[in-house]
This record gives C-alpha cells, structure tokens and sequence, in this order.
C-alpha cells in the first residue's frame, strides 16, 4: 500500500499543471482501489462552492459543472465537519443531493475525506462503489492517508499557476496564496522565474514551451541512439566477465530504450508543446511508477533501472542543447537548492532574486544574496520547482515569502511597499550623522552586524558604534579546509582596523546546527542540539586555539577587540575558553607579540544561559543575546523550517520574558548587554528591548537608520511602558498590533512593514 501511495504521489508531482494532477488522483485511486468511482472535488473560495474537478466513474460531461455551496450535499458535510464519511447507503441520508448530470445514482456507498493543507480545506476526495457497504478500515485509511499526503500535491499545482483551462477560474484565489520559506536575504523583487537545476538531475527538470518541434524530437531521438550505443559498448566490454545469464541484463536495457512508452511518449510529449528534456522527465516519471507499483521485488528494482536511462539520455540532450537560455533582465533564480556557481553565472546586472526550495539563510547562496544585496527567501518546501520556469514572481526576502504570478492587488501592494521603501531610505538619511539617542537622553549603543567584507565595507560609514557581532563562519564555510592562522589573522584585521578605536565583537566559530562546514562532517540526527558552536571549539582546542591567537594577533596594534563565545549552555564553558585564551596569550608574548587581552561576552541563545544569566553576568564582561537562537529553542521552532515559520516569533511573550530576565541580570552586575539577533532590526521590537533597558542593539547595516529614527522618537519611560502592557499579553499577534499603533502614532509609520 506504501508502494501504490508512493507511486501515485510522484507521478501527481511530476504533473502538468493542477487539471493533470487531478486527472492523475481521480484515474489512479480508483484503480488501485478496486472502487467505482473516485472523484476530487475542489473549493472555490470566490464562489463559496466546491467543483467537481476530475472523475473516475462519473459523467465525465459533469466535470467543472457540478458545483455544491459548502452547506449543501454530502461532500459539504465531510468539508464542514474536516472528517472522514463512511456511507452504506449515500441517498438514505438527510444531506444527500442528487445530480442528475453525474449518473451517480447506481452508487450506494460513499467514502469522503478531506483534503487539508496547513489547516486550510482545499476540497474533498470521494470514493464511491455500486455496491451497499460500509467501506472497511483499511479502505478508509487508505483514502484519508491519501487525501492528506494529495494535500501538499494540489497546493503546488495550485502555486505554479497552471489552473488556466480547468474548471476553476484562472482568477482562482488559491493561484494568489504566496509561498512561505525563511528570509535569506532582505530586500523585494519582482521579475521572472529561470529554473536552476543540476546536469543530470531528471526530476529537477522544468518543464519549458518549445518553437520547433522537429528539431527538439531530433535532439532526442539522437540523444536515445546515443544511449543504446553507449549500452551495446558496454554489454561488448563485459561480454566476457559475466556470466551469459546476468549478460542478458543489457538485454533488458536495450528493450527498455525502445519501450513505446519512453519512445512515442516523450515524442507525443513534445508535440504537445514541451522541449526534449521536460516531455523526458515526464515519461520516464510515469514509466518508473508502473515499476514502482509492481509487486514483485525483482521487477519493483527496474524503477532504478529506468531512472539511470533517464539521466544517460537526459545527460546527452544537456551536451547537444548546452544551457543556451538568455538571461533577460529581473531573473529570479528558482531552484531546490542552488549552488553558489549557479548563483555566479547569472550576470549580478540582470538577477533580481532567489528562491530555493531547500536550504536556509545560512546556505552559501543566501550569503552571496546578501553580500550583492540580492533579496532571496530559502527553504520554500511547497515551491514546484519543475513548473516555474518564465512564470512572474514576487520575491518578498523581508517576510521571507513569494508570491508566484501575482494578481494585480498584490502588485500594486508591492509596487507602493518598493516605493515607500526607497522613499523612507531617503527620508531617513539625514539620521546617518545623528547620534541614537532617546529624548530623555539616553544613548543607545547602535552596532552592525557583518560577516564578509561586503557587510564591512558598507558599515564603515554607516554612522554605527561598531560592529555588534561579527560571524567568523565564513571564511571557514568557503575553504577546502580549516584556515590557517595567518590567514585568519588577515581577514580579522580587515574588520578590526577600519574601526578602530570603536570596539569589533569577533564571535568564536559557531558551526554546527546549520551551518556545516564541507571538511568536517558531521552526522547528526538532531544537529541543532548537537555539537556546535563552543562544545565543537572546545573539543577541538588546536582549531580554537589557532582561532583565538589569530584573533589576538590581529589584535595587536588595534586595542579593539571584544571576543563573543555562541552556544554557552554551562559555565565551565565560559572558564574553559578563559584558560584557552590565557594559554594562546602566554604562547603569544613568549613569540614576542605584544598581545591586548579583549573582554570576554558569552551569547545568551540557549535557555539554559537565560536561567543561568545572573552567573554569566557576573563572570563575563559583557553579554549578548541571540535572539534568533533563543527563540527557536524557546519556542522549540526550528528557524529554518518553512512548516512552522508562523510558529516562529521573537514577540512570544515567554521570547520577552526571557530577554527581560537576562536584561535584568545584566544590569544588576553592571556590565553591558546588546541584543544581535533579527529583533534588534526590528523598528517594533526596538521598542521593548529599550524598554528593558538593553545597552546597545546590533543589527544589519540595512537597519541601522530605521532604528536610530525609533530610538531618537521614544523615551525610555514610553518605551517601559509598552514592555508592561506587552508583557501582560499573550497574543504576539496583539502585541506587535499595539507597537505598529505606537510608530504610528509617533510619526514613524512608515517603519510598519506590510505582512509582519
Ligand atoms: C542568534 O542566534 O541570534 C545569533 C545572532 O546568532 P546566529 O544567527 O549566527 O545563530
Ligand atoms: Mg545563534
């Protein structure tokens, strides 16, 4: 039963377009099923009704016309209950409504589920049989573990905007939903969708219209002569080291290259309009799923068999056809995951965005984005990859979200956002030489936050106080191998000298989690709680403490280091670095290096640092508070992942709380404490974390002016207050409401962002 799931699945992805799919639902559960009739129906939000979308067994003629409001009929009932309904008798029932256009009265039982995406209802699935019988229990598990796996199938046919033709409306307003992923890289873009995808990955390939015809059957039917050639080579080779019986296995090859159903299919592929390549996924999609679905092991592992064809025929079309797509202007490069050479080779004059199915803000890709100032969104699990290639999109890299062929509310609503945005960059420049500054007088510490020279070089005149964090990750996630410590010594240098005497927070390297590192592979079932951060430099003192004695020798000279430890889930880690950093000092003075011996922070991103604040306060000299970190593992919410984004906000009153707490600490002991998070970008949460009465705030240099401009407006009294009323909420929702109102009322609305 795994098998037939898997298989109709795959074969559903890899459709043309939301009608396909659907056609592909309808056709393969009734088979697989034994029952009479399967239908999908689908709701229509404009017209409050559910359509009948696709038969197997009713009037095909019904398809599209028969429609139910959402109160009526039985297919209304499983939709406003959300559960399953198992009939013997479907007419004996008081919500049962006859259409005479479906022929549907031969069927006396009746099976519906929902179909159910993130909480939202996208229609029903109907299983019907002529038959009197209650359907039994593994039937009905079947149907809802189907209907709830076709879920996330239909929403990304729905996504790629291929609904034009069906019986919806090509307005349809689920074609409209945006696609949420995690933020990569701020900014918004509007442009059009080019598909990366790797050579010889077939499932990656998108689907592409095609002007010739003729040519694109030659490329591939050249393409399978290829292949059956290089398969006769082979067989020849091993003619003699295998025996005659598994020899015959080439055989088998050959006849599979001369399948009809690999040969004509992907030829009527392409005369419907798709390029050599595409109409060769989908056939080869369809033929591994027959396999697929066999019982029998033996001919289950042909499916592999096939696919290996695929990718032979597919590797030669890429060698005759080469990518010789032209890069127009605003592209917006799509993919499952993109490669940082993928991301070069587009020219930086004409990429507008990125968008990635898989990955997160510390991909490579999102730090290339963000050095060329790119806006990008990552980890789009819903994005259809294969469907989007030419089509328009939004990429909203602020919210972390896209919008693919935006109707033209949402345009207008993106257009005015750009506007606005570059009129408040404008507006707010003159803040740059102004300090932060409260008007009942007290000074904020703004800093940056950097991590390649492209950040540094774009807060040096930033009108910042320094920089707040500097992740030290890069250079060691772009290597083949653990950077030397000279080579380390230079790139600190870099970030150290141009501030100096204003202080440069160096964090030690914090990978791990998600952020690996290509040379030193680690396995884990549950990264985020594993080795990284300190835990992985103190197991390992030779990488830290070239790290550490880099870091001071860069040092010497510029007297404006502080040194930043992540992850700090226990004190011993604190004193254990302390004894490391003496020892790297000692070592250092005996070479004669004149060392300047920084003070020591801890990050507080750990709840356990939160309880432990009043300790860490005392022995460290400053702190910092990951605001990232400490909400994902707060809220138990992984940062990266796109599923439980809504879940995901530094506003949760336990997040402030926390922060409170920590605040507290720190001020009891009298030592500094900055937030380095998001949140301190945020203009709303600028607010609270004045009012708890942070030192200093350390953020993108993109933000640095927009809270300047919050700082300047509020008093630190105003600000307490809003923290008093905030802290009494429970609704993060409610809460940023209340903030949005007080920029507002204080002039600075036009800090509140559209979707946050
Ligand atoms: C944080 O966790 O808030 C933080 C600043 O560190 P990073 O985002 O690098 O994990
Ligand atoms: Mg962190």
């Amino acid at each position: 039963m795994l098998q037939t799931l898997h298989s109709i699945i795959q074969e559903v992805n890899a459709a043309r377009g939301l009608d396909h799919a659907l056609k592909i639902i309808a056709k393969r559960v009734a088979d697989s099923t034994h029952v009479d009739v399967c239908s999908v129906y689908l709701v229509d939000p404009d017209s409050q009704e559910y359509v009948l979308m696709a038969t197997r067994g009713l009037n095909p003629e019904s398809v599209g016309r028969v429609r139910l409001r959402f109160d009526e009929g039985l297919v209304g009932l499983v939709g406003e209950r959300k559960e399953v309904l198992n009939l013997e008798d479907a007419e004996a029932h008081p919500r049962f409504r006859y259409f005479p256009e479906t022929g549907e009265e031969r069927f006396h039982s009746f099976l519906g589920a929902p179909i159910i995406h993130f909480r939202r209802l996208l229609g029903v699935l109907v299983v019907q049989q002529t038959e009197r019988r209650r359907f039994d229990e593994e039937e009905v598990a079947f149907i809802v573990t189907m209907a709830s796996q076709l879920s996330g199938a239909i929403a990304h046919s729905e996504a790629s905007g291929d609904a034009q033709g069906g019986a919806l409306p090509s307005s349809h307003s689920l074609r409209r939903r945006a696609l949420t992923g995690v933020p990569g890289s701020p900014g918004v873009a509007m442009g059009t969708a080019m598909v990366a995808y790797s050579p010889a990955d077939l499932y990656a390939v998108p689907d592409r219209p095609v002007k010739d015809v003729g040519r694109e059957i030659e490329l591939f039917t050249s393409a399978l002569e290829g292949v059956k050639e290089e398969v006769r080579e082979l067989a020849d080779r091993l003619a003699d080291a295998v025996p005659s019986d598994e020899h015959r296995l080439f055989e088998v090859y050959l006849r599979m290259l001369e399948s009809e159903s690999l040969t004509e299919g992907t030829i009527e592929r392409i005369r419907g309009g798709n390029w050599a390549s595409g109409a060769l996924r989908e056939s080869i999609s369809q033929y591994v799923s027959v396999f697929d679905e066999m019982e029998d092991p033996y001919l289950r592992e042909r499916a592999s068999d096939i696919r290996d064809i695929g990718r032979r025929i597919l590797m030669r079309l890429q060698l005759d056809t080469g990518d010789s797509r032209a890069i127009p202007e605003g592209t917006v490069l799509v993919g499952e995951e993109i490669s940082a050479s993928q991301l070069a080779e587009i020219p930086t004059d004409r990429l507008a965005g990125v968008v990635t199915a898989r990955g997160s803000g510390n991909s490579h890709v999102a730090i290339l984005a963000r050095a060329l100032n790119i806006p990008a969104v990552m980890g789009v699990s819903e994005l259809p990859v294969g469907r989007l290639e030419g089509k328009e999109m939004i990429v909203d890299g602020y919210a972390g979200r896209i919008h693919v062929e935006p109707g033209q509310d949402v345009r207008k609503e993106y257009r005015r956002l750009l506007r606005e945005d570059s009129e408040l960059a404008a507006g707010l420049e003159p803040l740059r030489d102004e300090v932060a500054q409260t008007p009942c007088g007290f000074r904020m510490g703004l800093y940056a936050n950097t991590g390649l020279m492209s950040d540094i070089n774009a807060s040096i005149g930033s009108g910042c106080d320094g920089i707040g964090l500097h992740r030290t990750e890069f250079p060691f996630m772009v290597r083949e191998r653990f950077p030397g410590e000279d080579e380390q010594t230079l790139v600190y240098r870099q970030v150290l000298e141009p501030f100096a005497p204003r202080p440069v927070v160096l964090r030690t390297l914090d990978v791990g989690g998600d952020k690996p590192l290509p040379y030193f592979p680690v396995r884990e079932e549950n990264p985020f709680l594993g080795w990284r951060g300190i835990r992985l430099t103190l197991d390992h003192p030779e990488i830290f403490l070239t790290q550490l004695r880099a870091m001071l020798r860069a040092n010497s000279g510029c007297g404006n280091l502080r040194l930043l430890l992540p992850m700090v889930s226990r004190m011993s880690e604190l004193d254990e670095t302390r004894a490391l950093l003496e020892r790297a000092r000692e070592e250092l003075e005996e070479e004669g290096v004149a060392v300047d011996m920084p003070e020591v922070g801890v990050m507080v991103e750990v709840p356990s640092a939160v309880y432990q604040a009043e300790r860490l306060a005392e022995s460290a000299d400053f702190i910092s508070i990951g605001s990232n970190d400490l909400t994902q593992y707060l809220l138990a919410v992984d940062r990266n992942n796109a599923r439980v984004a809504d879940l995901y906000d530094e506003l949760h009153p336990a997040v402030l709380e926390a922060l409170r707490q920590t605040v507290d600490a720190a001020c009891r002991h009298d030592k500094s404490v900055t937030v380095c998070g998001a949140m301190a970008g945020d203009p709303a949460a600028a607010i609270l974390l004045l009012g708890m009465g942070v030192t200093g705030l350390s953020m993108s240099v993109s933000s640095l002016l927009k809270v300047k401009w919050v700082i300047r407006s509020f008093s630190c009294d105003d600000a307490s207050e809003l923290l008093e009323r905030a802290l009494l909420m429970d609704d993060p929702a409610e809460i940023r409401k209340m903030l949005n109102q007080a920029l507002d009322q204080a002039g600075l609305g036009g800090l509140i962002r559209a979707g946050k």
